[in-house]
């Protein structure tokens, strides 16, 4: 290979990883505003759970409940269909509701207008299921595309990332715990799956595990837990 053949995979490469950054980065703004923190100076983080609701989501409830803490639930609008009764439990314990699409689709595999469709359906589900009206989007995969900035705008949603993420449909408990305590700082947001994407009757067990550890040390060493409204507008 010649250089300029070599200078040119080079530039592909580099094109592709600037577009995987532009697509799934966490502090991308190209395809849509979105947040993956929140301020380094208040000693707070915001848990957050993906693929929700699931059949299993009150065991998570369970767990939030007993150390009194409140947490941001990224709803899928086709498991808010499924279980509209648990979805209601998640706001009714004081918990937070952010749309996180209806059928947990790849968007970059979209046209804008079926990224618009199905984030509106969800929207429109969750609205409807619930009473409240999500503020908060998280794409599913964390992949925005064109045509979700647009989407977002119309429905008046800002896009939430994570500052670090626990893999927790492939880890065991104890090195998602580990991962996450590791990782914590100071206006950290922190992504877990209450739901396995549209899964009916998934295996969270790891998920709720990781949990039980997890928050008793964060709350000894300090931190508070606030839902994603209170961690990026304290004030509202
Ligand atoms: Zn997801």
């Amino acid at each position: 290979m010649d250089w300029r053949a070599t200078r040119d995979v080079a530039a592909a490469a580099a094109a592709v990883a600037g577009t995987a950054w532009a697509v799934r980065g966490r502090s991308s703004q190209l395809f849509g505003p979105s947040v993956w923190r929140g301020p380094r100076s208040c000693h707070s983080l915001a848990l957050t759970f993906d693929d929700g609701p699931s059949e299993d989501t009150p065991r998570v409830l369970e767990v939030l409940d007993r150390y009194a803490v409140a947490a941001t639930f990224f709803v899928c609008g086709a498991n808010v269909a499924r279980l509209p009764a648990v979805a209601r439990a998640v706001l009714a314990a004081g918990h937070e509701i952010g749309n996180h699409s209806y059928a947990h689709p790849l968007y970059c595999r979209l046209s804008p207008r079926a990224i618009r469709e199905d984030l509106d359906r969800a929207q429109q589900t969750i609205q409807a299921s619930t009473g409240t009206a999500p503020v908060w989007f998280r794409p599913p995969y964390g992949v925005r595309w064109f045509g979700v900035r647009a989407a977002q705008q119309r429905l008046g949603l800002s896009g939430v990332m994570w500052t670090v993420i626990g893999y927790d449909w492939s880890l065991k408990a104890e090195q998602v715990a580990g991962r996450l305590t590791g990782r914590a700082c100071n206006g950290a947001i922190l992504c877990l799956h209450d739901g396995r994407e549209l899964q009916a009757g998934p295996d969270i067990g790891v998920t709720v595990e990781a949990l039980r550890r997890l928050v008793p040390e964060l709350l000894e060493r300090g931190y508070r837990f606030e839902t994603v409204s209170r961690l990026l507008c304290p004030t509202t």
